[in-house]
């Protein structure tokens, strides 16, 4: 069996901790106190953030110089998406007038209901719209390992501007 020999290193920003954390972006050791986490810990609905920052870990430099506009932009998203109005496949009457000109957004195999839905009205805030019709979630069953089964939830809705 290998064993791994992580080397600890002083913390390059506060000089203080020994650290075996290197920043994902420079490559500069910080120490846990020093480094900002991208993590479940730390964020709510992080499968929504942009891949680059999922599971990394920054240095307060890299963090400070963009990763912070870039997590202030996803909390930004988050805000709008969950003022994002909805309006479900069977509300075709009331959204007939609605003129659809956007591809419809798409998320898949979800364990939750509401996130799944919260997903696909980020999808639609991200690009700056404010309404979802044709909202189509369907739940599946999924087996795992052994005779286990779960649900998850897969969907489409179309994102429309109707404020201007
Ligand atoms: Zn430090
Ligand atoms: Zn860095």
């Amino acid at each position: 069996m290998d064993i791994m020999i992580i080397e600890k290193t002083i913390c390059f920003f506060c000089s203080k901790n020994k650290t075996a954390i290197c920043c994902d972006a420079c490559k500069l050791a910080s120490c846990k106190h020093c480094s900002y986490f991208i993590d479940k810990d730390n964020f709510e609905f992080m499968s929504m953030l942009p891949k680059k920052l999922i599971n990394k870990t920054f240095c307060p430099d890299c963090y400070s110089k963009g990763i912070n506009k870039e997590i202030d932009e996803f909390h930004d998203i988050l805000r709008r998406a969950k003022a994002v109005n909805v309006y479900s496949k069977k509300q075709g009457t009331e959204t007939r007038f609605f003129r659809r000109i956007e591809k419809p957004v798409k998320v898949e195999n979800y364990d939750d209901r509401n996130e799944a839905l919260l997903h696909l009205t980020f999808l639609a805030a991200q690009k700056g719209f404010d309404t979802v019709v044709d909202l189509d979630l369907k739940s599946k069953k999924v087996n795992l390992d052994g005779n286990y089964k779960k649900l998850v939830w897969s969907g489409t809705a179309v994102p429309i501007k109707v404020n201007a």
